[in-house]
């Protein structure tokens, strides 16, 4: 006998219930259950339905979509209705988790999804502008909900939706970038510790910016000296932190449009001692690790070399070989930041792919420090997904 719930919106909710697997999931304190864990289906793409196990077990509330390979992302555990004012305590929740830490910058990410207890959510913050990306139809449906929220706590200057995500294309939601309220200019400056930069909200990577590393980059701006090559530079993320400290700054992508945007950001922070290289990474790592070049700090930070598991192998071999020739490029004593935002590559398996770099560099590395995703990134145990991104700060033993 199901027991009456009381969080139910007007006793016409859909009820779906889910098999052993994904009740077990469920109870592991994962949101998510695939569509195969699905034993008997009610509702509809962008309801919030009620989960219960085989034997009536209520398990929570969760946005539905029968459309994607996850078809539920539990937002709700308690017999609590998912209302307006549910999407505001839960925002307002996210607001006083970001208001405990000290953010050193008016760049950062005000939700993170999952993490902060709304699935298919994200919202990022660049000064009075705000970011909202979109991962799931039941959010979407209730945007409105949502954007009343943020302007009662927050009153941004402009919204804009970043609708150009891969998870929109899996949740088969509409793709596009668009200005949900107010105005969003092309660019937005921003502060990150004592660096300014200008965030391209409409098509830079991610939001704008890569918000996750910015307490990596702040390291960076600690731990630099010499020398400095930052490959995979984007807009200049390490290398403006860098180059306040250090000597000389080369900034290497292929993208000619992020390096043009990094000289400018250089610009705006009077930097002069960075140099800025179009090359492909692993081309230009081989070639000069083969002359033997040396540097006092090496910054790798690639994008997701495992966007899937089955990627695991080649990516670990690419991870290998760039880590191995910045190893090589290492003057005694110089300093390796090295990143890993593959979900799929474990902190484990990245630590062992740079033994394995170090041996066969034939390098002696010294562990300074291993970093994770900026804390407004916030990591939740029971949901392994939350944690991605790497960053081992290493020294070349003398
Ligand atoms: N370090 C940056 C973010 C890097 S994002 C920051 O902290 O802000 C990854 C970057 O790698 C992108 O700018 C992309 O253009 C670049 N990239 C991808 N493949 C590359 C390759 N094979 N060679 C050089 N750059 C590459």
């Amino acid at each position: 006998m199901v027991k009456e719930l009381t969080g139910s919106l007007g006793g016409s909710e859909q009820r779906l219930v889910v098999g052993d697997r994904g009740a077990a999931r469920a109870r592991s304190g994962h949101p998510w259950i695939y569509r195969s864990d699905i034993a008997d289906a009610g509702g509809e793409t962008g309801d919030v339905v009620a989960v219960f196990d085989r034997r009536g077990g209520f398990l929570g509330r969760a946005f539905y979509n029968p459309d994607s390979e996850i078809s539920l992302r539990i937002a709700e555990r308690r017999d609590e209705a998912i209302n307006e004012s549910w999407f505001r305590s839960r925002i307002e929740g996210a607001l006083a988790y970001r208001d405990s830490l000290t953010i050193d910058g008016d760049a950062h990410r005000i939700l993170h999804a999952e993490a902060d207890g709304v699935p298919g959510l994200v919202v990022d913050r660049y000064g009075d502008h705000l970011v909202v990306q979109i991962g799931s139809a039941a959010v979407e449906r209730r945007l409105g909900w949502i954007m009343d929220s943020l302007y009662e706590l927050l009153s941004p200057a402009g919204v804009l939706l970043r609708g150009d995500s891969a998870s929109r294309r899996r949740e088969g939601l509409e793709m596009g970038v668009r200005v949900l309220s107010g105005e969003v200019p092309e660019t937005v400056l921003v502060r990150e510790g004592p660096v300014r930069y200008e965030a391209d909200l409409w098509r830079g990577q991610k939001t704008g910016g890569f918000l996750d590393q910015r307490e990596n980059h702040l390291a960076a701006g600690r731990y630099a000296r010499g020398s400095v090559l930052d490959v995979f530079s984007y807009t200049g993320g390490f290398a403006l932190h860098a180059a306040r400290i250090a000597g000389e700054v080369e900034a290497v992508d292929s993208s000619g449009p992020a390096l043009e945007a990094a000289r400018h950001n250089a610009e705006i922070n009077g930097l002069q001692n960075i140099t800025f290289t179009r090359a492909r990474a692993f081309d230009l790592l081989r070639e000069r690790s083969d002359v033997g070049e040396g540097f006092e700090t090496v910054i790798l930070d690639p994008p997701a070399f495992a966007k899937a598991r089955r990627d695991l192998p080649r990516a670990r071999r690419a991870y290998k070989e760039i880590n191995l020739r910045a190893m090589k490029l290492l003057n005694p004593g110089a300093i390796l930041i090295t990143c890993s935002c593959s979900y799929h590559l474990s902190r484990e398996l990245f630590e062992e792919t740079l033994r394995s770099a170090a041996a066969d560099a034939g390098r002696t590395m010294r562990v300074r420090e291993w970093r994770g995703q900026a804390a407004d990134h916030p990591e939740v145990l029971t949901i392994p997904e939350t944690r991605y991104l790497k960053c081992a700060v290493l020294e070349r033993v003398p």
